[in-house]
C-alpha cells in the first residue's frame, strides 16, 4: 500500500451492539406478543423486504412507522415508535478505545453501514462524541445502496476520495466482507476486538500498546 490506508468500520455488532428484540418486545407487549411473536408476525408479512427498502432511503420513516402498524396491528404513535425503535444500541467499549487511537494517530476514520433514518438520529444523538472522530458517514439509506451491493463500498470510496486498495472495511458480516472484497477494497472480518488489532496489524496498521492489556486491568483504579 503506498499511503496510509483509510478505515472504514459498520456500525451495528462492531461500533455499537444492537439487540433488535427490544423494539420488538416494546411494539409486541400491547398486543399480547412476546418480542420472538411479533417479530414472525412482521416477517411473515413481508416485513424483511419492507425494511430493504426504508434502509435503501426508498421509503419515509412515516410510511415504515405506517407499513409497520398496518402489518402487525401496532397501535403506536409515530413518537413513540420512533423512540421504541431507535433506542437499541449500547457501546462496544474495546471498539471506541481502538477508534480513539487511531484519529489520535492520524487515520482517517469512515463509518458504513446499513442502516435507516430512525436508527441514525438514535444513534448519532447516542454515539455523538465518537461519531466526532469520524471524518463521514456512509448510511445506507442516503447513498442509496444496501451491502453487499458494490453501489455501497463505491459510495464509501468515493467518500473516502483514496482509492479502493487503500481503503480498508471492517465488519461483522461475513458476507458484506467479501462484497467489499469483490469491489476492490481490503476487507476485515470483525468477530472480537483483539482478532481485530492483529488484522490491522498485518496489513501496517499499528494501534497502542496500551490496547492490548486486558480490560479488568484498569490502571487508574489502583486503590
Ligand atoms: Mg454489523
Amino acid at each position: 500500500m503506498s499511503k496510509r490506508p483509510v478505515l472504514i468500520f459498520d456500525f451495528g455488532n462492531v461500533v455499537a451492539h444492537f439487540d433488535f428484540t427490544l423494539s420488538c418486545e416494546r411494539f409486541g407487549r400491547p398486543l399480547g406478543l412476546s418480542g420472538a411473536d411479533f417479530l414472525a408476525k412482521a416477517r411473515a408479512q413481508g416485513f424483511v423486504e419492507v425494511l430493504k427498502v426504508y434502509e435503501r432511503g426508498g421509503m419515509s420513516s412515516a410510511d415504515f412507522h405506517r407499513q409497520l402498524c398496518n402489518v402487525t396491528g401496532a397501535v403506536v404513535g409515530y413518537d413513540e415508535f420512533a423512540t421504541g425503535w431507535g433506542d437499541i444500541f449500547t457501546p462496544n467499549e474495546s471498539v471506541h478505545r481502538l477508534i480513539l487511537d487511531l484519529k489520535k494517530r492520524g487515520y482517517r476514520l469512515f463509518l458504513g453501514s446499513n442502516t435507516n433514518e430512525l436508527h441514525a438520529l438514535h444513534f448519532r444523538r447516542q454515539f455523538e462524541t465518537l461519531l466526532d472522530q469520524f471524518d463521514g458517514l456512509v448510511l445506507s439509506y442516503e447513498v442509496s445502496h444496501l451491502k453487499p451491493d458494490a453501489g455501497f463500498y463505491l459510495a464509501c470510496v468515493e467518500a473516502a476520495g483514496q482509492p479502493a486498495n487503500e481503503c480498508v472495511f471492517i465488519d461483522d458480516v461475513l458476507e458484506n466482507v467479501e462484497g467489499a472484497k469483490q469491489t476492490g477494497l481490503i476487507g476485515l472480518h470483525y468477530r472480537d476486538t483483539a482478532g481485530l488489532i492483529d488484522d490491522l496489524a498485518r496489513i501496517g496498521v499499528q494501534v497502542s500498546d496500551t490496547l492490548l492489556v486486558p480490560e479488568t486491568i484498569n490502571p487508574t483504579a489502583v486503590g
